[in-house]
């Protein structure tokens, strides 16, 4: 059977297991009369519980559930929940003090409780894991380290949330419900195994290893990875995978990067990767031969789920370019004649990568290609400066509005293009972007 791919069906089920507790407070015996603060604060608790473990979830890279979203979706929704469950999980004391004032009492560092203290653990973790998180780069927490205690962090509130629950006891006293929480909690420990330890697992199954390292314009590298004994990866030109480099995939130091190939009858991947930070700086170091270890495929950037557009047009800015190559090259493989239009913004004309590539896959398809460069050589005729309304209505063709649209680069850009694109009445369903800044 195949996974439902509607995206509505994966909300209403979020939707439907968010809202388990309201289900259950309204089925299950009272086990002590309480008003509607009490009983309010008790359904957020666990309805903050509840979107805590299916935060675990939603991180837990399933192709199923993320495949009608894109996995970048999931992550902003991941993150925007973070926000919403933490004020859920405030809500639920304050609405239980607005009951029985009283309660403030426990609180006291003399008499608190475990049942209690590990309530407020769980808060204090969460609390810490969004301020982490939301300050990660203003701290300038190298991400890697920064993901190591999102997780533990993310596990302590999440058991101490649990223990809470337990120890109270309210509504979960009954054989039941016993099972109902069981089973949440269960399949929390479950995705984080996956996770962590069975994904890692089967991809120290499939290594590869680096078969070519080029250096290119733009403090930029092509890695050609190879298989090793396996066939490779089956994918969409443009879409993405995690990347482990020289370490073990039980490491947590994967970084996600944009297959710049066409799939290739050998089963051999390219990425694209500019030089920006503690990983990259160091990609054109590794030697040849290196073992790398990939996730993926994943993400819904790719012209291969828009077969029937009368063209497509690319917008890539910067590295950007990476996925918009992989499709490029795999349009040209395939023989197609469609008219594609491909803006490509740039600082410096000689520092667009696979800029010469680029071209000779222009003349083999019927693509016409504008590069816009934001600080170009004396005598430059072409479009310089920012991408702007004017600039896409110069090189639009009259039917642009029934073309799909990839937009691939800075933030700003690409915000900027979205915009210009619906001013120009380009409908939202034809608009895919694809951002590098995921996390
Ligand atoms: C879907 C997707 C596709 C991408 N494709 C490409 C590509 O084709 N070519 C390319 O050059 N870059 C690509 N990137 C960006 C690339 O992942 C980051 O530049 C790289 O991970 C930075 O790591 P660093 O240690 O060198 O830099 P750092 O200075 O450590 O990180 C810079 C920023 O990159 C992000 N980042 C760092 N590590 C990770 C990680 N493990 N997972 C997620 N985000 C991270 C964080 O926001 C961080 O603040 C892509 C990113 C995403 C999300």
């Amino acid at each position: 059977m195949t996974a439902p791919t509607r995206p509505w069906f994966w909300l209403a089920v979020y939707l439907v297991l968010v809202s388990t507790p309201l289900v259950v407070l309204i089925l299950a015996p009272v086990p002590a009369k309480g008003g509607f603060w009490w009983e309010a604060g008790i359904a957020l608790g666990f309805a903050g519980l509840i979107m805590m473990s299916l935060q675990f979830a939603l991180t837990g890279r399933l192709r199923f559930a993320t495949a009608p979203f894109g996995i970048d979706v999931i992550y902003y929704f991941h993150r925007f929940l973070a926000y919403a469950l933490l004020l859920i999980v405030l809500a639920h004391p304050v609405f239980l003090l607005l009951d029985n004032p009283g309660l403030l009492d426990d609180l006291h560092p003399d008499r608190i409780s475990w049942p209690i203290f590990s309530g407020v653990a769980s808060l204090g973790f969460l609390l810490l894991l969004v301020i982490s998180s939301a300050f990660r780069k203003t701290i300038r927490l190298p991400y890697n380290r920064w993901l190591r205690i999102h997780l533990v962090l993310a596990l302590a509130a999440v058991a101490s949330g649990f223990a809470h629950m337990w120890a109270i006891g309210y509504y979960s006293a009954t054989p039941s419900l016993q099972w109902l929480w069981g089973l949440i909690a269960l399949s929390v420990l479950a995705a984080t195994v996956h996770v962590r330890l069975v994904r890692p697992w089967l991809m120290t199954r499939k290594p590869w290893k680096i078969r070519e390292l080029t250096p290119e314009q733009g403090e930029s590298w092509t890695v050609d990875l190879t298989p090793e004994g396996h066939a490779g990866l089956d994918f969409q030109p443009g879409q993405f995978a995690w990347i482990t480099v020289d370490a073990s995939p039980f490491a947590m130091r994967e970084h996600p990067f944009s297959l710049s190939s066409a799939p290739r009858a050998d089963g051999s991947v390219e990425f694209t990767i500019k030089e920006l930070g503690d990983f990259t700086n160091r990609i054109g170091q590794f030697p040849v031969g290196t073992t790398v270890y990939v996730d993926g495929p994943y993400g819904v950037f790719s012209m291969d789920r828009h077969p029937q557009a009368p063209g497509y047009v690319f917008i890539a800015g910067g590295i950007g370019v990476a996925p918009v190559l992989g499709m490029i090259r795999a349009l040209a493989e395939r023989g197609d004649q469609r008219p594609h239009l491909l803006f490509g913004a740039h600082s410096q004309w000689d520092r667009v990568p696979r800029r010469d590539e680029l071209s000779a896959l222009a003349s083999r398809l019927n693509l016409t290609s504008v590069p816009v460069l934001e600080d170009p050589p004396p005598g430059w005729t072409g479009e310089q400066g920012w991408m702007t309304r004017e600039m896409l209505e110069r090189h639009l063709p009259e039917n642009y509005r029934e073309m799909q649209y990839f937009i691939c680069g800075p933030q700003a850009m690409t915000k900027a293009v979205e915009g210009f694109l619906h001013e120009l009445g380009v409908p939202m369903r034809r608009i895919h972007t694809e951002l590098f800044d995921m996390a």
